[in-house]
């Protein structure tokens, strides 16, 4: 068992190191990364899904490379085309309505990154929950113009009940991200037809086949994402995205490159808009490099004490 604790590139959900804890198990290893404010019932299917990828549990896959989408920050258009440019993939996922911007500033980066995806490429948007209903019907309107043609806004709303409000009220499909963060909630947006696509992680929904299953139940097609994982909790993601029987979309899973350094030999960063499948190999001098401080690794030591405790 190794603690690591990573710089990032920059500031993510107000953090700036990613700690976490890589197992071993029979096959390889596992990454257990919850995120530090998660109390242990909430970090508990985190580690099933550390528990499956180290006992090599995962189910076979049916491709061997998953198309990801490079991330647009909510950054100027100038930076936001170079983004895009850099990031090589045909799918590129653009943030907006970020706290003291307009949605000028959002069609104005919107129209940058469609500059540089070209015609063919496809552009999405994400809101974080940020908008009211009413903003939400208006904005989305407004960014399908600019981007000409959105592939879908994802989480537009806070609430399930709101997405399916503007779900109703636009052609743009929808999709559901932070209303997806425990093994109940995509049965409900399901159920209130709040989305037409679910993102799915697999840390907190307690592994690869976990959410295998919730695929095949809800019925909706799935965008794999990461929780901001290393290369071996990527692979995770991976092992989902290329076992799913269809995957229509882009993948969320070109964020290594958010992190300073990897525990990878290789770490998993797009080549020409994929990511290929299949266990990361652990460097284990970088594991060395990355090692948490003596308290940071007791710290974590207590933490799966108490999430195994349950
Ligand atoms: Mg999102």
């Amino acid at each position: 068992m190794r603690v690591f604790a990573i710089p990032l590139r920059t500031r993510f959900r107000g953090i700036t190191v990613r700690e976490g804890l890589l197992l071993r198990g029979e096959a390889g290893w596992g990454e257990w990364s919850p995120f530090l404010e998660y109390p242990p019932e909430v970090a508990e299917p985190w580690l099933r899904c550390a528990e499956e990828a180290a006992a090599g549990d995962w189910p076979a896959p049916v491709r061997d490379a998953v198309p990801v989408n490079v991330t647009v920050p909510a950054v100027g258009p100038d930076q936001a085309h170079r983004i895009v440019l850099d990031g090589g993939c045909a799918t590129a996922k653009v943030k907006v309505a970020e706290p003291g911007q307009t949605l000028a500033d959002d069609e104005a980066r919107v129209e940058a990154v469609r500059d540089a995806l070209g015609p063919s490429g496809l552009l999405r948007v994400d809101a974080n929950g940020a908008w009211p209903v009413d903003d939400a019907v208006a904005a989305i309107g407004a960014l399908d113009r600019a981007a000409g043609g959105l592939e879908y806004v994802e989480q537009p709303c806070a609430s399930v009940e709101e997405l399916a409000a503007v779900r109703r009220a636009v052609d743009v499909p929808i999709a559901a991200d932070e209303s997806i963060r425990r093994a109940a909630d995509p049965y409900r947006v399901r159920d209130l037809e709040a989305a037409d696509i679910a993102v799915l992680k697999v840390q907190p929904l307690g592994g690869v086949r976990a959410c295998l299953r919730i695929a095949e139940e809800i019925g909706l097609p799935v965008v794999v994402s990461s929780a901001l994982e290393t290369s071996v909790g990527i692979a995770a993601g991976l092992a989902l995205a290329g076992a799913l029987p269809e995957l229509p979309h882009a993948c969320g899973l070109a964020t290594v490159q958010l992190l300073t350094a990897d525990v990878a030999a290789q770490p998993l960063l797009p080549v020409d808009g994929d990511l290929p499948v299949g266990a990361a190999l652990v460097d284990p001098h970088a594991v060395d490099l990355l090692a948490a401080t003596a308290d940071r690794v007791a710290h974590w030591e207590r933490r799966l004490a108490e999430v195994r405790a349950l």
